[in-house]
């Protein structure tokens, strides 16, 4: 069975991949330094190596001893918001990092790579859909970390005949359907997650941040992706690099289409929890562009991958399951 290496795979998109991987014939193995994962969201015999990607023995004894045929690059500083007050660790853990994980694969020829980008690499715009031509403007460091390791895997493609696919997500929502796994971050700071423990008590309301963007009902809007899905996109990209015999880059948006406002997340929140939790309403949080909803006719044309959950309310009900079903773990 082929060997995945999964860098951030204890956390929450990486333990959704972890269950697809397997489901698809691949063996995952996870390298993950546990500061947001948790060992307790993968299956025991999922082969773990708790390390950290700037650890460059480390990664080089993975590579020896597992012998991976591709990499699926996940681990990361995640928080935009974070990113605003300590951008030196963002460009560390991110950039840095990867440029580590980028030159083991090289000196181990390991040379398939699906790399999580995201959709902050946009910016803020005033376009309806955003399509992967577009130039990059990221609002915040965290954006700007990934918009540089996009290029330099562009340029490991290009000069070294790296194969690799850059993912955009955006915002990925929800948890397993069959309830294997789901979003445990500690502090959370992402929407539904608050929005879910608001509703069951566990937090005194939410607070959404800011009312007076330039969008309909004046909040945020996002494009959610049930992590399903996200995962899913991830099969079809290692499948296709795999396919591959050439040098290979291409970027790839993974998200609806489909654009939510916080505000409406927050009702369909209270409509499928059936809890009418407060709502108020504070100041904007830096860096937050007004809209991101993603053009995914791309993942389509490239990858030939839909979305199979795309209404915000079934993200919103398998995350409260999970939520219920997992509430007395951190
Ligand atoms: N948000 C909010 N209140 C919260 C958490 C998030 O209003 O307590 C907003 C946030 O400003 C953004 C949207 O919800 O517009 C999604 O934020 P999240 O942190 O979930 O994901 P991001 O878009 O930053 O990746």
């Amino acid at each position: 069975m082929e060997k995945i290496l999964v860098t951030g795979g204890a956390g929450y998109i990486g333990s959704h991949i972890c269950l697809k991987l397997r489901e698809s014939g691949y063996q995952p193995v996870v390298l993950d330094n546990l500061s947001n994962g948790h060992r307790d969201a993968l299956a025991n015999d999922i082969p773990f190596v708790r390390a950290d990607i700037r650890d460059r023995a480390a990664l080089d004894d993975t590579f020896k001893t597992f012998r991976p045929t591709a990499v699926i690059h996940m681990a990361a500083l995640i928080e935009a918001g974070l990113s605003m007050e300590e951008p030196a660790s963002f460009y560390e853990v991110n950039t840095a990092g990867s440029l580590n994980l980028l030159e083991a694969m090289r000196q181990h020829g390991c040379w398939q790579i699906v790399f999580s980008s995201t959709a902050a690499v946009y910016g803020n715009t005033n376009l309806e859909m955003l399509d992967e031509t577009l130039p990059v403007r990221p609002e915040n460091p965290y954006g700007r970390s990934k918009a540089m390791i996009e290029t330099m895997l562009a340029d490991f493609c290009s000069i070294y005949g790296l194969r690799a696919i850059a993912l955009r997500y955006f915002n990925a929502a929800g948890a397993d359907p069959a309830g294997r796994a789901g979003e445990r971050h500690n502090p959370e700071t992402h929407l539904i997650p608050l929005a879910l423990s608001a509703a069951a008590r566990q937090r005194n309301g939410l607070k959404i941040f800011g009312s007076d963007y330039d969008t309909p009902d004046g909040t945020c809007i996002r494009d959610y992706v049930h992590v399903d899905d996200l995962a899913a996109a991830h099969i079809r990209a290692l499948d296709y690099l795999i396919a591959q015999t050439n040098s290979f880059f291409d970027i790839v948006n993974i998200g609806t289409g489909k654009g939510c406002s916080v505000s409406d997340i927050l009702l369909f929140c209270q409509e499928v929890t059936g809890s009418k939790f407060p709502i108020s309403t504070t100041a904007r949080r830096p860096g937050d562009p007004a809209r991101l909803v993603a053009n995914p006719a791309k993942a389509k044309s490239l990858l030939n991958w839909t979305p199979r959950y795309a209404d915000p309310r079934e993200m919103i009900s398998h995350a409260w399951s999970y939520y219920f079903d997992n509430s007395e773990k951190s």
